[in-house]
């Protein structure tokens, strides 16, 4: 088998051993917040993705340390792999959405959004989005180790230290994903999104690809001698907005589990309207998505790592951070406006900003 067609198949290989993983070894059964379209039960949840993620980081490991696979080979094969990631997600969407029935909203409406809220193959034991999710970290994170290893391999007398923070900042990322991997059951995608070409080739394609877009276009460029203050600032504004988001989103969290418990000694304040509540302090009071200016925030800090900020590439992540938020805020305020109705008016006025504070 050639390299490339190796390479082509890797992201179907890495994804088929996160899958026969997740199934095989033990979980936490969790119960989730999103109920079962049909029987209105909550949905029970088998989560185990930080140790599916170690195990597969330790193959990995071996298989490069006993040379049967260079440490870049993933840089080496990233056009093939790539195109091997695109090709699956979009035929994994296509058979996912045509083998569901018609939710009667238009076929290219389907397939983009899809027609199944939430299905839960293997008799429960796996979850199509917690796997999706899991799937593309583990893939991202290995492109990410692999790509700064070219780097490091070929200017081995002056490597990058700006590559060196970003892989530590993209590794935080990833891991604080899978280590808080519960919470994550209480975001809008698992709740209100169905899974379709958007969420399947987001997760198989674009997450592990396109996140790692600014170190595709640096990792075979040359130290740039960034000065350390501007590494320092990069680490500043990624952490800021590390707890931006994972702050407001462990304190909603804490509030939707246990209404009346303070979060960080933030004692839960809420709006109610007797039989509904929205919290109004500590990070919700800030803005009404301040976690969504936390992970734009975390996209900057990991664009100025690498340490060029007069290159467009490393921007193109925290861009595209803008330009899903944006609208996404939209998405959910229409959403939370229908579900609550005036006590949502209430919240709009209490809390004016929707994501930056006294911006926007
Ligand atoms: P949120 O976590 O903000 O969830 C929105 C939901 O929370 C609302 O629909 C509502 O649901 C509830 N809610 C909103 N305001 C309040 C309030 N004041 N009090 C109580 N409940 C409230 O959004 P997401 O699910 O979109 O995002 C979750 C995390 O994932 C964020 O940090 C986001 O940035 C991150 N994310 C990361 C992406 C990535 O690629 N890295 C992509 C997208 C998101 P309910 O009906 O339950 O009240």
């Amino acid at each position: 088998m050639s390299d490339a067609v190796a390479g082509f198949f890797a992201p179907w290989a890495v994804f088929a051993a996160v899958g026969v993983l997740h199934l095989v070894l033990p979980a936490r059964r969790l119960a989730g917040y999103a109920r079962h379209e049909r029987t209105g039960d909550v949905l029970q949840y088998r989560v185990n993705g930080l140790l599916i993620f170690v195990v597969t980081l330790a193959v990995w490991c071996a298989l490069c340390m006993t040379g049967l696979m260079p440490w870049d080979w993933l840089w080496q094969q990233r056009w093939p792999s790539a195109l091997g990631a695109l090709v699956l997600g979009l035929a994994a969407s296509a058979a996912t959405v045509l083998g569901a029935p018609t939710s009667g909203r238009g076929l290219l409406a389907e397939l983009y959004l899809g027609r199944r809220e939430n299905p839960q193959p293997f008799g429960g034991r796996a979850d199509a989005k917690m796997y999706l999710y899991l799937a593309g970290a583990v893939l991202l994170e290995l492109n990410v180790l692999s790509f700064a290893a070219h780097h490091w391999d070929a200017f081995r007398d002056d490597p990058s230290p700006g590559i060196a923070l970003y892989v530590v900042l993209m590794s935080w990322f990833v891991c604080d994903y899978l280590i808080f991997e519960r919470v994550h059951l209480y975001t809008y995608d698992l709740f209100a999104e169905r899974v379709g070409f958007k969420l399947i080739w987001g997760c198989l394609f674009w997450y592990p690809y396109f996140y790692a877009v600014g170190l595709w276009a640096v990792a075979d460029l040359a130290n740039p001698d960034a000065p350390a203050w501007l590494l320092v600032v990069a680490a500043v504004v990624f952490f800021g907005g590390w707890v931006l988001a994972r702050g407001a989103n462990l304190q909603k969290h804490r509030f939707k589990r246990e209404p009346d418990r303070a979060f960080l000694g933030i004692a839960p304040k809420a709006l109610s309207d007797g039989e509904r509540e929205v919290l109004v302090s500590g990070f919700w009071g800030v803005s009404r998505h301040v976690n969504y200016l936390g992970e734009i925030a975390m996209g900057v800090g990991l664009a100025l790592a690498l340490g060029r900020p007069s290159m467009l590439a490393p921007w193109l992540y925290p861009l595209y951070y803008v330009a899903l938020l944006v609208p996404r805020e939209r998405a959910d305020d229409r959403r939370c406006a229908a579900k609550y109705g005036p006590l949502w008016d209430r919240y709009r006025a209490q809390v004016r900003w929707r994501i930056v504070p006294r911006i926007y």
